[in-house]
C-alpha cells in the first residue's frame, strides 16, 4: 500500500509554509524600507555614506549635550535665553553642514569629509556651552575630548593640532570667564586652574597620539604597498621563466586548460606547436653555455615578435618551446610556424658570434573534442619527433 501523508502533517506543513511566506514578505518589506531610508539619509555613494554616517555620530553627541543643557535650563540652573540661543544656532549649523554633505557639495572641498570644519564648529559650541553650562559644564569638557578623539582617527595631524590649539584658546577664555563669575565662591579659582591645566595636558597628549596614529597609518600603508609588490613579484616568479622572460610550463598549462574549456563551449578549434632547437647541444659544446643562453633569449624574442597578438609562447623546458594558437586550425598554425621558423633561420641570434645561425623543428596538432590536454601535447610531441627523424629544420602536422 502506498505511503499516505497524515492529514494533520499536511495542515501543519501548509500553515508553516504560509507563515514563512508572510514572515519572508514582511522581512523583505522591512528590509526594503530600511534600505530606502538609509539611501535617503546617507546617500548611495559608499564614500559619501561613510562621511555622512561619521558626521551624524558627531551630531548625536552634540544633541546629547544640547539635551543636558536644556535639562539645566528647565531646572533653572542655566540662563534660559543663552541656552535657547546655543541650541537653536547649533541645530541650524548642524543642519547646514548636513545639507552640504548630503548634496555632495563637500566633494569639491580639499577635505571632503569636512572633519576639520566639524571639529572646529564642535570646539566653538562646546566652549560656549562650558561658559553658560552652570553646574553641568563639565559635560562640555567630556564631549570636547570625545570629538577630538574621534578626529584623531579620521583627520590629519595638522587638523587635529589646529582643533586642539583652538580648544586651548577658547576653553582658556571660557574657564577664565567662569572663574571671574565665580570669584566670590570659596576655593573655586584653584579648581578652575586645575581644570584648565588638566585640559591642556589632555590636549597635548591628543596631539602626540594623533601624530603617532598618523605615523602608524603611514607605516601600514607602506607595508601594504610593499606586500602587494612582493606578491606581484612572487606571482611573476611562479609563472615566468627567468632566462627568457616568457611564461613557463606551469602557466602555459593554465592557459591550455582555459582554452580547452573555451573550445568545448564554443566548438571553435585551437592548436599547439612544440618547437625545439636543432642540435642545440653543439652550440653549448662549441661556444659555451653563455652563448647557448643568449641564443635561447634571442629565439624567445624573435618568435614572440613574429607571432600574432593572440598566440602565446612559453618555455616548456631546456631548448623546447610550446606555442598556443587560440581559435586556430592546425593548417593555419602550420603556416604561422613555417613563417616563424624561416625568419628564425635567417637572423643573428648571438651578438658575439654574428655568423651563428640556428634552425628549429616543430610539431603541430589541433585539439580534438573530448581528448585530454596531455593527449593533445603527446601528438604535438610525436609530430616533433617525426620532424627530427625526417632530418630536422621542418614542421610536421599531426592533426
Ligand atoms: P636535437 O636536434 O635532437 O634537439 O638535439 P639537441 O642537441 O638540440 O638536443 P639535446 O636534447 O641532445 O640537447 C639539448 C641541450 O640543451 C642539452 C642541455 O644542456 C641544453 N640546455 C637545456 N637548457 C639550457 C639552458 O637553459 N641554457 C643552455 N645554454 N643550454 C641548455
Ligand atoms: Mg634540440
Ligand atoms: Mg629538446
Amino acid at each position: 500500500m502506498p505511503y499516505q501523508i497524515p492529514s494533520s502533517d499536511v495542515v501543519t506543513n501548509a500553515t508553516n509554509a504560509t507563515n514563512a511566506a508572510h514572515a519572508g514578505r514582511a522581512g523583505g518589506e522591512r528590509a526594503a524600507w530600511l534600505v530606502a531610508a538609509k539611501r535617503l539619509i546617507l546617500s548611495d555613494d559608499p564614500k559619501q555614506r561613510r562621511y555622512i554616517l561619521s558626521y551624524l555620530i558627531g551630531v548625536a553627541n552634540c544633541v546629547a549635550g544640547a539635551v543636558a543643557l536644556n535639562m539645566g535650563v528647565s531646572r533653572g540652573a542655566i540662563d534660559a535665553s543663552a541656552g535657547r540661543w546655543l541650541t537653536v544656532t547649533a541645530l541650524l549649523v548642524s543642519l547646514g553642514l548636513y545639507i552640504v554633505l548630503r548634496s555632495g557639495l563637500n566633494k569639491r572641498f580639499q577635505d571632503p569629509g569636512m572633519t576639520g570644519v566639524q571639529m572646529k564648529t564642535g570646539v566653538v559650541y562646546l566652549a560656549w556651552g562650558y561658559y553658560i553650562g552652570g553646574p553641568g559644564r563639565t559635560v562640555a569638557l567630556m564631549l570636547l575630548f570625545l570629538i577630538l578623539m574621534f578626529g584623531m582617527f579620521v583627520s590629519s595631524p595638522r587638523q587635529l593640532k589646529i582643533a586642539c590649539l583652538m580648544s586651548a584658546v577658547l576653553f582658556g577664555i571660557s574657564i577664565s570667564a567662569v572663574a571671574v563669575q565665580e570669584r566670590d565662591v570659596l576655593n573655586m579659582l584653584h579648581l578652575h586652574i586645575v581644570y584648565y591645566g588638566v585640559t591642556l595636558g589632555i590636549l597635548a597628549s591628543l596631539v602626540y597620539m594623533g601624530g603617532e596614529q598618523a605615523r602608524l597609518r603611514a607605516r601600514l600603508m607602506r607595508q601594504k604597498n610593499e606586500l602587494a609588490a612582493a606578491l606581484k613579484h612572487i606571482q611573476e616568479l611562479a609563472s615566468h621563466d627567468d632566462l627568457t622572460g616568457l611564461i613557463n610550463r606551469r602557466q602555459m598549462n593554465h592557459l591550455l586548460a582555459t582554452e580547452q574549456h573555451r573550445a568545448l563551449r564554443t566548438g571553435r578549434p585551437f592548436s599547439v606547436c612544440m618547437l625545439d632547437v636543432d642540435h642545440f647541444k653543439r652550440i653549448n659544446d662549441g661556444h659555451g653555455h653563455g652563448v647557448g643562453d643568449e641564443v635561447l633569449q634571442s629565439l624567445a624574442q624573435v618568435v614572440q615578435a613574429e607571432l600574432r597578438d593572440i598566440d602565446v609562447l612559453a618555455r616548456w623546458g631546456g631548448e623546447e618551446f610550446v606555442i598556443l594558437f587560440p581559435d586556430t586550425a592546425a593548417q593555419d598554425a602550420f603556416s604561422v610556424v613555417e613563417r616563424v621558423r624561416g625568419h628564425l633561420a635567417s637572423i643573428m641570434v648571438c651578438s658575439t658570434h654574428p655568423d651563428l645561425r640556428i634552425t628549429a623543428s616543430a610539431g603541430v596538432s589541433d585539439y580534438r573534442a573530448d581528448e585530454s590536454l596531455s593527449a593533445l601535447l603527446d601528438r604535438a610531441d610525436q609530430a616533433l619527433y617525426q620532424a627530427k627523424n625526417q632530418g630536422r629544420n621542418r614542421t610536421i602536422i599531426l592533426a
